[in-house]
């Protein structure tokens, strides 16, 4: 999938057959096997990746993943998606990712800490805060990233807080991270409504997902004046046609995975219904392909603001585009985590930190430079928002690649 919509992007913009090329292989992969001594004394053997994709931007930026599916060409795949992600919102990074096939269900806490330290040591000699810098992804956060800042640390010497982002704040992590993806799909969401001359006040929002950047989105959107009628987690959804109370829902259900469904004074949805409602604003914020070629033609809102990577299939796509439905694609809508971590590593390599409005105003003027720009190109090639900011992302990276001239 990311390869077919590279070579889309790519013909569109008369891109050389040779630099597509280069642009469609990982710069560079590097696969390790790893033992961790588990809590009853045996051993286990474990699989990691760390994938940079492209680096003529900038170091590599991407997450690192904990999930039994991971593996080579996910990792792959995931990160030239980063690469343009930097390249819409023109952070100067490149793209990379990193993963353990893992299911960190099966873990102690003291086994996750082991297997962070070894698997991060394995892939030392290609991470660091001027070449490739790690953040969490499914399955890590802000703790395992405060071992691996401590294991890369206590290897150098000294310590060394820009080589990983999505820290805990007292390690040097960014005000208004853990809000900043939320953040970025709400900032995209009124973009969207202004250009639309719609007014965000009492439109209908459903959010699948109230996970990190779900309930933050939909918190967001309620403070903004829409009125969000469903939201949901992996156990199911819940539905209001006059409002849900997000306030309260946000300071019970956001960080507990599951039980949404069970919250009183509303009807209780399906994932399936949840994305085919009545409603202005879906926000797709839980997993990949959810709106597909099966659902597709059922769904009724006007705007998807993709807050999940992938959750439309190419397929999906067409059949939305026929509809008339607007799609803020993920690399747009949800870029406002990589960019406040960008910032987290700004901060980190000056030793001066930011307070959280200032973290917020710089994140809010780059997300609507960036869907400016998307929608300008969106305009000029008489094309979708997805294919306008693949186009924007690659075009900056084959820029750079030219620029920079090819060694030796
Ligand atoms: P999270 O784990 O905090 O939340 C995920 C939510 O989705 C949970 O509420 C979970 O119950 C729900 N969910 C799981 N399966 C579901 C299903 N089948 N139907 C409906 N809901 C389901 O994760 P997150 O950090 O909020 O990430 C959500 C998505 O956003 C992922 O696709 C992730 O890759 C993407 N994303 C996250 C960030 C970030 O900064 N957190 C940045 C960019 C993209």
């Amino acid at each position: 999938m990311a390869r077919r919509q590279l070579e889309h992007a790519a013909a569109l913009i008369d891109l050389d057959p040779g630099l597509t090329e280069v642009l469609a292989r990982p710069k560079r992969a590097v696969v390790v096997n790893f033992p961790v001594q588990m809590d009853d004394g045996s051993l286990q053997c474990f699989e990691g990746y760390r994938v940079q994709h492209n680096a003529s931007r900038g170091p590599t930026k991407g997450g690192i993943r904990y999930h039994i599916d991971v593996d080579l060409a996910e990792t792959t795949a995931l990160a030239m998606w980063m690469t343009w992600k930097c390249a819409v919102v023109n952070i100067p990074y490149g793209g990379a990712k990193g993963g353990v096939r893992v299911n960190t269900k099966t873990l102690s806490e003291r086994e996750l800490e082991k297997l962070t330290r070894r698997f991060i040591s394995e892939v030392n000699i290609v991470v660091g805060e001027r070449s490739d810098i790690p953040a969490p992804d499914v399955g890590t956060n802000a703790k395992v990233m405060g071992w691996i800042m401590d294991t890369i640390s206590m290897q150098a010497g000294y310590t060394v807080p820009g080589v990983v982002t999505g820290k805990p704040i007292e390690l040097g992590g960014s005000e208004g991270r853990v809000e900043a993806t939320g953040r970025g799909v709400t900032v995209c969401a009124l973009e969207a409504c202004r250009e639309l001359g719609m007014m965000v006040e009492g439109k209908r929002v459903a959010v699948q997902g109230f996970g990190n950047v779900g309930s933050v989105a939909a918190r967001l959107l309620m403070q903004a004046g829409a009125d969000v009628v469903a939201v949901s987690d992996a156990t199911g959804g819940i539905y209001n046609s006059h409002g849900l109370p997000v306030e309260e829902l946000y300071s019970r259900f956001s960080g507990v995975d599951g039980g949404i469904h069970n919250y009183k004074d509303c009807d209780s949805i399906s994932n399936d219904e949840l994305l085919t409602l009545d409603c202005d604003i879906l926000v797709p914020a839980a997993l990949s392909r959810q709106i597909t070629a099966e659902n597709a033609d059922r769904v009724r809102a006007k705007l998807i603001v993709e807050g999940a990577n992938g959750p439309t299939t190419p397929e999906a796509d067409a059949i939305l585009g026929d509809k008339g439905i607007i799609v803020i694609p993920d690399i747009l809508a949800n870029a406002g985590g990589v960019i406040t971590s960008y910032f987290e590593w700004v901060q980190d390599l000056q030793n001066y930190f930011w307070d959280e409005e200032d973290v917020n105003n710089r994140l809010a003027r780059i997300m609507r430079h960036a869907y400016a720009e998307v929608h300008h190109e969106m305009l000029d090639r008489k094309t979708d928002m997805r294919t306008a900011a693949l186009i924007r992302g690659v075009q900056r990276v084959a820029d750079a690649t030219i620029r920079r001239g090819i060694f030796p």
